[in-house]
C-alpha cells in the first residue's frame, strides 16, 4: 500500500505581534521530498512513528512536506500557502495513494484563516478521492472545528502533557488509517464542547483533574467499539471563536460514541473547579526557591513561555534574583538577538554591557541594563534528548552565554522553549550542578527536568502565557467560557 504523509505545525497566539513567516519555520523546520524521511527517521515525533510503521509493514511513503514553528503570532499567507501547497501539490500527484496521515497542530491561525488546520483539509478534500481516509494526530492544544472534524477521516490528540506520547500517536494514526482504507473499520464520532478553557498549568497530565480524565477515557473496560478517545484541553492563549474543550469519541457505532463523549463530559462539568489556578508571584517564587533545601530548583516562568507563543525576553526573574544576590542561577534562555551581536563583537572571556531583554512589546516587563562577561558562543543547535521528542533537533540561534554577577544567562538570536536540559549543556552549563534554574516553559519542562529536578515553582510575571486569563483581552471567544467566567 502507499501512503502521503506530511507535517505543519504552529501554535497561533495572535495576541502576539510577531509575525510567522517562512523565515521562522526555516529556522526550526521546513523539510520537503525525501530530506522528511532523513529528519524524522528515529525521532519520537508522530511523522517518525508515521515512517517506523509504514516501513515495518513495507508499505511505501509519499512524502510532501514538514514544517514546525515556534508558537507565535499569525501565520503570514506566503507561509501559509506555500507549505500547504506543497502538502496539496503532494496529495494531486498521488491520487492512487491509500490514505493521508498528517501530524498537525489544531491552533494555527494565518492571516485571513482562523482555523489553518480545517482550511487545509477541505483543500485536500477538494483534491483527494473522498472514499480514501485522511487521519490526522494533533496536539491537544487544539481548537477542533467543525470543519476538521467533517474532512478529516479521523483526529487523534495527543494523551499526555508534557507530550511525551507523539510517536505513539503516530504509530497508532498509521495502525488505524490501514484498518480504515482495508474497510476493517469504519469510524463515526461524537463531540462535546463544553464551555471550559483551563489554563494550561492546570493540565499536567502527571496529577489532577485532567489526569483523572484521561485514566477514565483510557479505562480497560471501556466499550469494545470505541476506537479513539480524544480530550482536547484547547489553546487559552488565542482568540480563537472554537476556543475550548473538546471531548472527542470515534466509535464502531454512533450510540457507542455518543455515550462516551456523554459519560466524560459529565465527569469535566462536574469537577470543573479543579481547573481553577493560584497564581504565585515572582518575589515569592524567588524566595521560596531560595529556601528550598531540594537543589536544583526549577522556576518555571510560565507567563514568557516561547511555547504558547511568548515573546521569550521578560527578564522580571533575573531582575528579582539579582536583586536578591542569588549568583547561583541560570537562566534559560532569553530572546535578544541584538545583545547576542554585540556578545560576538566582545568575544568570550570579555565583558559587554548591554541593556538585556522586553524589546518585543509591552507586555513582558522591561529591559534590564547589565554589565556581564561573555563566557560561552555557540551556534545553538541541540537535538532534544529528554522523554519530549526525543532525536528531533532544536534551534537557538546564535547564543551567548552571559555571566551577569555569577547568574549564566542563555542568551539566544531565536525564540524557543526551554524544556530539555540538553539546552543548557550545549551552551556548556551543567544544570544539575546549578541551585537555580528559570525555564521559559510552562508544563513541558517537566518531562525533561523530572531526573534532576529537586524542586518545582511556577511563578507568575508579566507575559502573553499568563495562567490568569481574565487578563487577555478577549473579544471572539463563546462566553461564558469557564474559569475565565463563573459557570
Ligand atoms: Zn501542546
Amino acid at each position: 500500500m502507499k501512503w502521503i504523509i506530511g507535517a505543519f505545525l504552529h501554535e497561533t497566539n495572535n495576541f502576539s505581534v510577531v509575525s510567522t513567516d517562512l523565515d521562522a519555520f526555516r529556522a526550526q523546520t521546513f523539510k520537503t521530498g525525501d530530506e522528511i524521511i532523513e529528519w524524522a527517521r528515529g525521532t519520537e515525533t508522530p511523522i517518525g512513528g508515521f515512517i517506523d510503521s509504514i516501513e515495518e509493514r513495507g508499505d511505501l511513503i509519499i512524502t510532501t512536506a514538514a514544517a514546525a514553528a515556534t508558537p507565535s503570532g499569525l501565520v503570514t499567507r506566503d507561509a501559509y500557502d506555500t507549505v500547504s501547497n506543497t502538502i496539496l501539490n503532494g496529495i494531486s500527484r498521488h491520487q492512487d495513494a491509500d490514505g493521508v496521515l498528517l501530524d498537525l497542530h489544531g491552533a494555527m491561525m494565518a492571516d485571513g484563516i482562523d482555523d489553518g488546520e480545517g482550511h487545509l483539509l477541505k483543500k485536500i478534500r477538494e483534491i483527494y478521492n473522498p472514499n480514501r481516509p485522511v487521519v490526522v494526530v494533533l496536539d491537544l492544544h487544539s481548537h477542533v472545528t467543525h470543519k476538521m472534524l467533517t474532512h478529516a477521516t479521523m483526529l487523534i490528540g495527543y494523551q499526555t502533557y508534557p507530550h511525551t506520547d507523539t510517536y505513539e500517536r503516530g504509530v497508532e494514526a498509521a495502525g488505524i488509517i490501514a484498518r480504515i482504507a482495508e474497510e476493517k473499520i469504519s469510524p463515526v464520532y461524537a463531540v462535546e464542547q463544553p464551555l471550559i478553557l483551563p489554563p494550561c498549568s492546570t493540565c499536567n497530565t502527571q496529577s489532577g483533574l485532567y489526569s483523572s480524565l484521561w485514566k477514565e477515557a483510557l479505562r480497560s473496560h471501556r466499550p469494545a467499539g470505541i476506537l479513539s478517545t480524544s480530550l482536547f484541553a484547547g489553546f487559552p492563549h488565542a482568540d480563537h471563536p472554537d476556543a475550548g474543550f473538546t471531548v472527542l469519541s470515534y466509535a464502531t457505532d454512533n450510540a457507542t460514541a455518543k455515550n462516551e463523549t456523554d459519560h466524560l463530559s459529565e465527569i469535566l462539568m462536574k469537577r470543573r473547579a479543579e481547573f481553577r489556578y493560584s497564581p504565585t508571584s515572582i518575589p515569592d517564587a524567588v524566595a521560596q526557591a531560595i529556601s528550598s533545601p531540594q537543589k536544583p530548583v526549577i522556576i518555571s516562568d510560565m507567563s514568557d513561555n516561547p511555547g504558547g507563543g511568548s515573546s521569550n525576553d521578560s527578564v522580571e526573574i533575573l531582575k528579582e534574583l539579582l536583586r536578591r544576590n542569588q549568583a547561583d542561577a541560570a537562566v534559560a534562555t532569553i530572546y535578544d538577538p541584538e545583545t547576542v551581536k554585540s556578545a560576538i563583537a566582545a568575544g568570550v572571556g570579555n565583558p559587554i554591557a548591554a541593556r538585556l531583554g522586553a524589546k518585543t512589546d509591552r507586555l513582558h516587563g522591561t529591559p534590564l541594563d547589565i554589565k556581564a562577561v561573555v563566557e560561552n558562543l555557540v551556534d545553538g543547535r541541540f537535538q532534544y534528548k529528554g522523554p519530549m521528542t526525543r532525536g528531533a533537533w532544536g534551534n537557538m540561534g546564535q547564543t551567548a552565554v552571559l555571566n551577569i554577577a555569577g547568574i549564566r544567562a542563555i542568551v539566544t538570536s531565536e525564540r524557543i522553549q526551554a524544556r530539555d536540559p540538553e539546552m543548557f549543556r550545549v551552551c556548556g552549563v551543567e544544570p544539575a550542578t546549578i541551585g537555580i534554574l528559570v525555564v521559559k516553559s510552562a508544563v513541558h519542562f517537566r518531562a525533561g527536568f523530572k531526573d534532576i529536578a529537586g524542586k518545582i515553582i511556577v511563578a507568575d510575571g508579566p507575559g502573553l502565557t499568563a495562567a490568569d486569563l481574565t487578563l487577555m483581552p478577549y473579544k471572539r471567544i463563546r462566553r461564558p467560557m469557564f474559569p475565565i467566567d463563573d459557570i
